[in-house]
């Protein structure tokens, strides 16, 4: 299920945005000011942020700005509320790195829709289409990897691993980011277990020769690459 943050001081409209949410079968976190949503997030990292621009202490763009700037949250997508219609200001909140813009008033039915399509742009690995990367195929329609014909057998979370390093690949994903992002949001899990299944979907692509794909970045964390490095067999 999908957790959604509510950043809004005026309650009124924080419930009537939530009770929508949660009747569309969202979860739902409510924060007041910046300082409450920060708290949220650092505790469990939602799916989608409704954020409202004027806040009592830091404003709503600056709080996006933040977010943009730090690993964790860089990718946390973000709708902006606003009460002011000018084009200006919808500029100022996109270049704060809002994935997208409402102006008060507001139907709940263009939220909503605006909502799936924002969680629809930014969630590319949640879609059941084929990846390929480097001659190694994961299909996630028949939860099948492959290269060249050749079955990889490997295990559930290794799958959804791999799949999450296959859509984002080239990157650096630190262990906190892969917990986020392939464990999910709800768990408290040691960063360790990381290496656990790093280690076993290596041990799972060594027969079709990709164990190498999976590189470790000192000190940063992982990546998948199809760059072959010089030193590597
Ligand atoms: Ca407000």
């Amino acid at each position: 299920m999908s957790l959604v943050l509510v950043v809004e001081d005026e309650s009124a409209i924080a419930e009537l945005i939530s009770l929508n949410l949660r009747h569309a079968g969202y979860e739902v976190t409510i924060a007041a000011d910046a300082e409450q949503a920060q708290a949220a997030v650092d505790g469990v990292l939602p799916s989608l942020v409704i954020l409202d621009w004027m806040l009592p202490g830091l404003s709503g763009m600056a709080l996006s700005k933040r977010w943009r700037s730090e690993a964790r949250t860089r990718e946390l997508p973000i709708i902006m509320l606003t009460a002011r219609a000018d084009e200006g200001d919808k500029i100022a909140g996109l270049d704060a790195g809002a994935d997208d813009y409402l102006t008060k008033p507001f139907s709940t039915h263009e939220l909503m829709a605006r909502i799936r399509a924002v969680l629809r742009r930014k969630a590319p690995e949640a879609l059941d289409s084929a990846v390929e990367v480097g001659g190694l195929r994961l299909d996630p329609a028949t939860r099948r990897v492959t290269r060249d014909d050749r079955e990889v057998k490997i295990g559930a979370t290794e799958f959804r691993l791999l799949h999450f390093f296959m859509t984002h690949p080239e990157r650096v994903h630190s262990r906190a980011q892969l917990l986020d992002r392939v464990w999910g949001d709800h768990v408290f899990i040691e960063e360790r277990t990381v290496d656990v299944h790093v280690k076993r979907l290596r041990e799972a692509l060594q027969p079709v020769q990709s164990a190498h794909m999976i590189e470790t970045v000192r000190g940063a964390g992982y990546r998948l690459t199809q760059q072959v490095q010089a030193f590597s067999a």
